[in-house]
Protein backbone atom coordinates (compact mmCIF):
# COMPACT_ATOMS: atom_id res chain seq x y z
CA UNK A 1 0.00 0.00 0.00
CA UNK A 2 1.10 3.37 -0.93
CA UNK A 3 1.18 5.25 2.33
CA UNK A 4 3.02 8.43 0.42
CA UNK A 5 1.39 11.67 2.05
CA UNK A 6 1.43 14.52 -0.99
CA UNK A 7 0.93 17.97 0.56
CA UNK A 8 0.34 20.67 -1.22
CA UNK A 9 -1.62 24.28 -1.81
CA UNK A 10 -4.05 25.37 -4.02
CA UNK A 11 -3.91 25.87 -7.93
CA UNK A 12 -1.94 28.50 -9.35
CA UNK A 13 0.23 28.52 -6.26
CA UNK A 14 1.29 31.52 -5.00
CA UNK A 15 4.49 31.66 -2.73
CA UNK A 16 2.74 30.89 0.42
CA UNK A 17 1.57 27.56 -0.92
CA UNK A 18 4.60 26.48 -2.40
CA UNK A 19 6.90 27.60 0.49
CA UNK A 20 4.25 25.92 3.39
CA UNK A 21 4.17 22.73 1.52
CA UNK A 22 8.21 22.31 1.44
CA UNK A 23 8.67 23.46 4.60
CA UNK A 24 5.95 20.99 5.85
CA UNK A 25 7.86 17.91 4.05
CA UNK A 26 11.38 19.77 5.45
CA UNK A 27 10.18 19.59 8.64
CA UNK A 28 8.67 15.98 8.44
CA UNK A 29 11.91 14.49 7.07
CA UNK A 30 14.08 16.38 9.73
CA UNK A 31 11.37 13.94 11.96
CA UNK A 32 12.18 11.03 10.36
CA UNK A 33 8.96 11.12 8.26
CA UNK A 34 9.95 10.19 5.12
CA UNK A 35 6.61 9.53 3.45
CA UNK A 36 5.64 13.10 3.09
CA UNK A 37 6.27 14.47 -0.42
CA UNK A 38 5.34 18.33 -1.33
CA UNK A 39 3.63 18.62 -4.92
CA UNK A 40 2.39 21.91 -6.49
CA UNK A 41 -0.87 21.76 -8.60
CA UNK A 42 0.75 24.56 -10.88
CA UNK A 43 3.23 26.85 -12.59
CA UNK A 44 5.70 28.71 -10.36
CA UNK A 45 5.40 32.21 -10.17
CA UNK A 46 8.22 34.45 -10.77
CA UNK A 47 7.97 36.00 -7.09
CA UNK A 48 8.18 32.27 -5.65
CA UNK A 49 11.15 31.28 -8.30
CA UNK A 50 13.32 34.21 -6.91
CA UNK A 51 12.76 32.61 -3.30
CA UNK A 52 13.72 29.11 -4.96
CA UNK A 53 16.39 30.43 -6.75
CA UNK A 54 17.57 32.55 -3.60
CA UNK A 55 17.79 28.88 -1.71
CA UNK A 56 18.92 26.86 -4.47
CA UNK A 57 16.04 24.61 -4.70
CA UNK A 58 13.98 23.13 -7.06
CA UNK A 59 10.57 23.24 -7.26
CA UNK A 60 8.20 20.47 -6.36
CA UNK A 61 6.44 18.26 -8.94
CA UNK A 62 4.12 19.19 -10.64
CA UNK A 63 0.77 16.71 -10.38
CA UNK A 64 -2.43 17.03 -12.03
CA UNK A 65 -4.68 14.96 -10.13
CA UNK A 66 -4.71 12.47 -7.26
CA UNK A 67 -6.15 8.80 -7.65
CA UNK A 68 -8.91 7.84 -5.28
CA UNK A 69 -7.91 7.08 -1.83
CA UNK A 70 -4.16 8.77 -2.04
CA UNK A 71 -3.45 10.59 1.27
CA UNK A 72 -3.50 14.41 1.35
CA UNK A 73 -2.30 17.05 3.50
CA UNK A 74 -3.54 20.55 2.12
CA UNK A 75 -1.87 23.76 2.98
CA UNK A 76 -3.08 26.97 2.14
CA UNK A 77 -6.20 26.29 0.92
CA UNK A 78 -9.76 24.15 1.71
CA UNK A 79 -11.80 24.92 -1.42
CA UNK A 80 -12.39 21.75 -3.43
CA UNK A 81 -12.97 24.08 -6.26
CA UNK A 82 -8.97 25.33 -5.72
CA UNK A 83 -7.51 22.08 -4.67
CA UNK A 84 -6.75 19.19 -7.01
CA UNK A 85 -8.60 17.06 -9.33
CA UNK A 86 -9.86 13.72 -7.59
CA UNK A 87 -9.56 15.54 -4.03
CA UNK A 88 -13.16 14.42 -3.58
CA UNK A 89 -12.31 10.84 -3.89
CA UNK A 90 -8.77 11.74 -1.83
CA UNK A 91 -8.22 11.23 1.64
CA UNK A 92 -7.50 14.01 3.61
CA UNK A 93 -5.46 13.58 6.87
CA UNK A 94 -4.48 17.04 7.27
CA UNK A 95 -5.24 20.44 6.64
CA UNK A 96 -3.50 24.34 7.70
CA UNK A 97 -4.98 27.39 6.25
CA UNK A 98 -6.28 30.78 7.14
CA UNK A 99 -9.02 30.88 4.97
CA UNK A 100 -12.60 31.21 5.17
CA UNK A 101 -13.69 27.23 5.15
CA UNK A 102 -16.53 26.59 2.25
CA UNK A 103 -16.78 23.63 -0.13
CA UNK A 104 -15.27 21.06 1.57
CA UNK A 105 -16.09 18.08 3.40
CA UNK A 106 -14.21 14.68 4.87
CA UNK A 107 -16.02 11.42 5.90
CA UNK A 108 -13.58 10.64 8.26
CA UNK A 109 -11.78 12.75 10.87
CA UNK A 110 -8.70 14.65 10.33
CA UNK A 111 -6.56 17.38 11.94
CA UNK A 112 -7.26 20.72 10.78
CA UNK A 113 -5.51 23.87 11.68
CA UNK A 114 -7.47 27.28 11.06
CA UNK A 115 -6.35 30.50 12.16
CA UNK A 116 -7.22 33.65 11.09
CA UNK A 117 -3.82 34.68 10.55
CA UNK A 118 -2.46 36.57 7.39
CA UNK A 119 -0.09 33.29 6.00
CA UNK A 120 -0.24 29.81 6.36
CA UNK A 121 3.34 29.75 6.85
CA UNK A 122 2.78 32.11 10.04
CA UNK A 123 0.07 29.02 11.66
CA UNK A 124 3.52 26.53 10.86
CA UNK A 125 5.53 28.53 12.66
CA UNK A 126 3.56 28.87 15.80
CA UNK A 127 3.32 25.15 15.74
CA UNK A 128 6.87 24.64 14.67
CA UNK A 129 7.12 26.10 18.11
CA UNK A 130 5.20 24.70 20.07
CA UNK A 131 6.46 21.47 19.10
CA UNK A 132 9.64 22.34 20.26
CA UNK A 133 10.77 21.67 16.21
CA UNK A 134 14.42 23.21 15.58
CA UNK A 135 13.92 25.77 12.62
CA UNK A 136 17.15 25.76 10.01
CA UNK A 137 17.81 28.73 7.82
CA UNK A 138 16.18 27.31 4.57
CA UNK A 139 12.82 26.70 6.58
CA UNK A 140 12.85 30.11 8.07
CA UNK A 141 13.41 31.60 4.50
CA UNK A 142 10.88 29.66 2.56
CA UNK A 143 8.55 31.01 5.76
CA UNK A 144 9.55 34.30 6.14
CA UNK A 145 8.79 34.30 2.11
CA UNK A 146 5.50 33.05 2.63
CA UNK A 147 4.48 35.30 4.93
CA UNK A 148 6.03 38.43 2.96
CA UNK A 149 4.08 37.47 -0.34
CA UNK A 150 0.97 37.13 1.75
CA UNK A 151 1.36 40.04 3.73
CA UNK A 152 2.61 42.41 1.03
CA UNK A 153 5.70 42.76 3.74
CA UNK A 154 3.27 43.20 6.85
CA UNK A 155 0.94 46.29 4.95
CA UNK A 156 -2.18 44.23 3.66
CA UNK A 157 -4.97 44.50 6.75
CA UNK A 158 -4.86 40.93 6.68
CA UNK A 159 -1.84 40.78 8.90
CA UNK A 160 -2.20 40.29 12.70
CA UNK A 161 0.33 40.86 15.54
CA UNK A 162 1.05 36.80 15.00
CA UNK A 163 2.43 37.36 11.13
CA UNK A 164 4.43 40.52 12.44
CA UNK A 165 6.00 38.39 15.52
CA UNK A 166 6.75 35.19 13.42
CA UNK A 167 8.35 36.81 10.67
CA UNK A 168 10.78 39.15 13.31
CA UNK A 169 11.53 35.61 14.66
CA UNK A 170 12.24 34.28 11.30
CA UNK A 171 14.47 36.95 9.68
CA UNK A 172 16.22 36.57 12.96
CA UNK A 173 17.05 32.60 12.35
CA UNK A 174 17.56 33.47 8.23
CA UNK A 175 19.87 36.41 9.06
CA UNK A 176 18.28 38.39 6.35
CA UNK A 177 17.03 42.13 5.82
CA UNK A 178 13.41 41.76 5.29
CA UNK A 179 12.30 44.41 3.84
CA UNK A 180 15.83 44.62 1.57
CA UNK A 181 15.52 40.91 0.69
CA UNK A 182 11.24 41.25 0.75
CA UNK A 183 11.29 44.35 -1.67
CA UNK A 184 13.26 42.44 -3.97
CA UNK A 185 11.04 38.97 -3.75
CA UNK A 186 7.68 41.36 -4.32
CA UNK A 187 9.52 42.95 -7.29
CA UNK A 188 10.33 40.04 -8.99
CA UNK A 189 6.60 38.95 -8.99
CA UNK A 190 5.86 42.55 -10.75
CA UNK A 191 7.82 41.33 -14.02
CA UNK A 192 4.03 40.64 -16.09
CA UNK A 193 6.01 41.80 -19.66
CA UNK A 194 6.57 38.35 -21.53
CA UNK A 195 3.07 37.19 -20.15
CA UNK A 196 0.10 36.91 -22.67
CA UNK A 197 -3.35 38.26 -21.66
CA UNK A 198 -4.41 35.04 -21.24
CA UNK A 199 -1.88 34.02 -18.86
CA UNK A 200 -2.15 37.53 -16.90
CA UNK A 201 -5.72 36.66 -16.13
CA UNK A 202 -5.15 33.74 -14.95
CA UNK A 203 -1.67 33.59 -13.02
CA UNK A 204 -3.69 33.99 -9.79
CA UNK A 205 -6.61 33.71 -10.31
CA UNK A 206 -9.45 32.24 -7.35
CA UNK A 207 -12.22 30.27 -8.84
CA UNK A 208 -15.73 31.27 -6.42
CA UNK A 209 -18.81 29.77 -6.17
CA UNK A 210 -21.95 31.45 -4.87
CA UNK A 211 -25.20 29.37 -4.80
CA UNK A 212 -24.16 27.99 -8.01
CA UNK A 213 -23.01 31.06 -9.44
CA UNK A 214 -19.43 30.62 -10.70
CA UNK A 215 -17.06 33.71 -10.22
CA UNK A 216 -13.42 34.46 -10.25
CA UNK A 217 -11.10 36.98 -8.55
CA UNK A 218 -7.59 37.28 -10.45
CA UNK A 219 -5.24 39.50 -9.32
CA UNK A 220 -1.31 40.49 -10.58
CA UNK A 221 0.68 43.04 -8.19
CA UNK A 222 2.79 45.38 -10.03
CA UNK A 223 4.81 48.63 -9.41
CA UNK A 224 2.63 50.50 -12.35
CA UNK A 225 -1.25 49.92 -12.77
CA UNK A 226 -1.12 52.41 -15.37
CA UNK A 227 1.36 50.01 -17.02
CA UNK A 228 -1.46 47.15 -16.64
CA UNK A 229 -4.21 49.04 -17.88
CA UNK A 230 -1.95 49.37 -21.37
CA UNK A 231 -3.61 46.44 -21.94
CA UNK A 232 -6.61 46.70 -21.09
CA UNK A 233 -8.10 45.90 -24.51
CA UNK A 234 -6.40 42.79 -25.03
CA UNK A 235 -7.26 42.00 -21.07
CA UNK A 236 -10.46 42.51 -21.34
CA UNK A 237 -10.86 40.04 -24.72
CA UNK A 238 -9.56 37.48 -22.63
CA UNK A 239 -11.53 37.87 -19.83
CA UNK A 240 -14.96 37.84 -21.59
CA UNK A 241 -13.59 34.72 -23.75
CA UNK A 242 -13.08 33.15 -20.15
CA UNK A 243 -16.90 33.89 -19.09
CA UNK A 244 -17.99 32.37 -22.22
CA UNK A 245 -16.22 29.14 -21.61
CA UNK A 246 -16.72 28.51 -18.05
CA UNK A 247 -19.76 30.03 -17.95
CA UNK A 248 -18.95 32.18 -15.42
CA UNK A 249 -21.06 35.41 -13.90
CA UNK A 250 -18.43 38.04 -13.23
CA UNK A 251 -14.28 38.16 -13.39
CA UNK A 252 -13.08 40.57 -11.46
CA UNK A 253 -9.05 41.15 -12.40
CA UNK A 254 -7.74 42.65 -9.91
CA UNK A 255 -4.43 45.36 -10.58
CA UNK A 256 -3.04 45.52 -6.82
CA UNK A 257 -0.21 48.68 -7.04
CA UNK A 258 2.61 46.74 -3.92
CA UNK A 259 4.58 49.97 -3.34
CA UNK A 260 1.32 52.53 -2.66
CA UNK A 261 -1.44 49.99 -1.49
CA UNK A 262 -3.84 50.67 -4.31
CA UNK A 263 -6.06 48.49 -6.32
CA UNK A 264 -7.82 48.76 -9.52
CA UNK A 265 -10.30 46.47 -10.89
CA UNK A 266 -11.34 45.11 -13.68
CA UNK A 267 -14.63 43.74 -13.50
CA UNK A 268 -16.81 42.05 -16.52
CA UNK A 269 -19.76 39.76 -16.65
CA UNK A 270 -23.56 39.50 -16.15
CA UNK A 271 -23.14 39.95 -12.25
CA UNK A 272 -20.60 43.45 -12.10
CA UNK A 273 -23.67 45.09 -9.83
CA UNK A 274 -22.15 43.16 -6.92
CA UNK A 275 -19.07 44.70 -7.63
CA UNK A 276 -20.53 47.82 -7.76
CA UNK A 277 -22.92 47.53 -5.07
CA UNK A 278 -19.70 45.56 -2.90
CA UNK A 279 -17.80 49.21 -3.11
CA UNK A 280 -20.64 51.98 -3.78
CA UNK A 281 -19.36 52.66 -6.64
CA UNK A 282 -20.05 52.64 -10.64
CA UNK A 283 -18.01 50.85 -12.82
CA UNK A 284 -16.46 53.33 -15.37
CA UNK A 285 -14.67 51.88 -18.98
CA UNK A 286 -15.40 48.73 -16.73
CA UNK A 287 -13.32 49.88 -14.18
CA UNK A 288 -12.95 50.84 -10.71
CA UNK A 289 -9.82 52.39 -8.20
CA UNK A 290 -10.36 51.04 -5.11
CA UNK A 291 -7.85 53.18 -2.71
CA UNK A 292 -6.41 51.11 0.04
CA UNK A 293 -7.57 47.63 -1.10
CA UNK A 294 -4.89 44.90 -1.23
CA UNK A 295 -6.54 41.95 0.40
CA UNK A 296 -8.48 39.85 -2.25
CA UNK A 297 -9.30 37.91 0.76
CA UNK A 298 -10.13 40.52 3.03
CA UNK A 299 -10.91 43.40 1.05
CA UNK A 300 -12.42 42.09 -2.26
CA UNK A 301 -14.34 38.88 -1.73
CA UNK A 302 -16.12 39.54 1.32
CA UNK A 303 -18.03 42.02 -0.12
CA UNK A 304 -18.36 40.82 -3.58
CA UNK A 305 -19.65 37.68 -2.05
CA UNK A 306 -22.08 39.53 -0.05
CA UNK A 307 -23.42 41.96 -2.59
CA UNK A 308 -24.22 38.46 -4.54
MG1 LIG B 1 -2.42 31.41 -1.24
MG1 LIG C 1 -1.81 32.10 2.00
MG1 LIG D 1 -2.23 35.65 -2.43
Amino acid sequence: MNEEVLIFGHKNPDTDSICSSMVCEMIDKDNGKNFSKAVRLGNINKETQYVLDYLGLDAPELIEKVEEGQIVFLVDHNEFNQSVDGIEKAKIVSVIDHHRIANFETSEPLCYNAKPYGCTSTIIFEELKQLGCEINRTEAILMASAIISDTLLLKSPTTTEYDKKALAELAKIANIDVNQYGLEMLKAGTDLDDFSEEQLINLDAKNLDKNGEKFVIAQVNTVSIEDVLKRQQQLESAINKKIENEGLCLFVFAITDILNSNTEIIALGSRTDAVENAFNKKLENNRAFLEGVVSRKKQLLPLIDKNF
